[in-house]
């Protein structure tokens, strides 16, 4: 029944300028979208909207449902295309699609029409006083209102004759194209809140990179394709993803061997930030972003926080900083990462870490601790990142 689809886009219609750039990354971020759909797909902009042209065979579901991860999109709606065969075949198809769409009781309705073929022999005042009367006499229980309807029925009179009838708006995900706004490099574990805070960071039209630290053999095979996963349960929303893992264990063995052990954490952390940041820098990210959140554990109190970001000199988003974990729990239902992230692989930074570790860590102290790792750690560091596989996900 629905051949088109039409896609509205809410704050990028605000660009100014800019706004045919944000477009083309919305086109083609739905393109990328339905390549893994069934069906043939014709997206085109046109009047400052977007269409999609649906091929026969097509599932409508899983297109819709595709959509609905494409940042930028603010609401899908199923357009039904009808012919010009006067204006009493146009009524009758009016009459089914509204029985088709809605569980019709009584409602409120109104019909806008909007006349771009010139040609029609009716203004479009008439065509939609007209419609409104024949959807009248078919539905006895519906009453107009030209204020504040409930239904609203769109009757589109295009330039190439043919007439589009649209209503119901399917909500997508907001937020930006991906792409729009450069691109950051996700600290991926496998826990809970950094694929949301990569979610988040995406959703402001943010390409994502990530890396991951896993400790052989303490953390398992197993950990590190959970994380691959997680990467992947994102990529509907980020597009593909560079996964880089870094093999941390000589790194953590040896600071676990020089340093206060009431420290490890906060100095594990600070060398993960650094790494991260080196494949940043050589992957053209902007910008770090962890899943930390104020309070949540030893090492995301303020004092911790900062501590670790004294090593970066990229800036860290923390898109999750003021969320309780349930709130980040909400979010990571909603995206479907939440059964990948509770599977109970180890995590390399539990493995190695203290009984009372540090809440107040003081950045002098932590930096002298790290002055007995001597260059042995640069070397590791280097070893490290030399060693790292890249993993493309899609
Ligand atoms: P998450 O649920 O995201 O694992 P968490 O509550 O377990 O977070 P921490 O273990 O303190 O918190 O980690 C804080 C942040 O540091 C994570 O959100 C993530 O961005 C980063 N991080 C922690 N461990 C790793 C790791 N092994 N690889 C990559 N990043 C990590
Ligand atoms: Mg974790």
């Amino acid at each position: 029944m629905y051949k088109t689809l039409l896609i509205k886009y809410g704050e990028i219609a605000i660009k100014g300028k800019n706004r045919h750039l944000f477009e083309d990354a919305l086109v083609r971020q739905i393109r990328h979208a339905l390549k893994s759909c069934d069906g043939e797909f014709t997206v085109y902009k046109e009047q400052g909207r977007i269409f999609i042209d649906c091929g026969d065979g097509y599932d409508y579901e899983e297109a819709v449902a595709a959509l609905q991860h494409v940042f930028g999109i603010v609401g899908i709606c199923p357009v039904m295309q009808a012919e010009d065969q006067g204006i009493d075949v146009l009524a009758a198809d009016a009459v089914r699609f509204l029985g088709v769409s809605y569980q019709l009781e009584h409602q409120t309705f109104k019909v806008v029409t909007r006349r771009a073929n010139k040609r029609y022999p009716m203004e479009s005042m008439e065509i939609s006083a007209y419609l409104g009367e024949k959807i009248l006499e078919a539905y006895p229980q519906l009453s107009v209102d030209v204020h504040d309807p409930e239904i609203l029925l769109h009757v589109e009179l295009r330039e190439s004759g043919k007439i589009f009838l649209y209503s119901k708006v399917i909500p997508g995900p907001g937020g930006m194209p991906v792409g729009t706004n450069g691109k950051a490099m996700l600290l991926l574990s496998g826990g809970i809140d950094s694929p949301v805070a990569g979610y988040m960071i995406c959703k402001r039209g943010v390409k994502l990179d990530a890396t991951y630290f896993h400790a052989p053999p303490y953390t398992s095979e197993r950990a590190k394709q959970k994380v691959i996963d997680l990467a992947k349960k994102l990529t509907p929303y980020a597009g593909p993803i560079n996964l880089h893992v870094v093999n941390f264990t000589d790194i953590q063995l040896y600071i676990y061997e020089k340093c206060p052990h009431d420290e490890l954490t906060i100095i594990m952390r600070r060398y993960m930030m650094r790494i991260a940041e080196h494949f940043a820098k050589e992957t053209k990210s902007l910008a770090l972003v962890t899943g930390e959140s104020i309070g949540q554990v030893a090492s995301q109190t303020m004092q911790s926080l900062a501590a670790t970001n004294a090593v970066c000199t990229m800036p860290v988003y923390r898109p999750l900083i003021g969320f309780d974990k349930q709130e980040i729990i909400d979010v990571s239902e909603k995206i479907d990462t939440y059964e990948t992230s509770i599977l109970p692989y180890e995590d390399c930074c539990t493995i190695f870490v203290a009984k009372h570790p540090v809440t107040k860590p003081n950045l002098h102290i932590i930096e002298a601790s790290e002055k007995k790792l001597s260059e042995k750690i640069d070397e590791l560091v280097r070893t490290a990142i030399e060693t790292t596989e890249t993993i493309w996900v899609e």
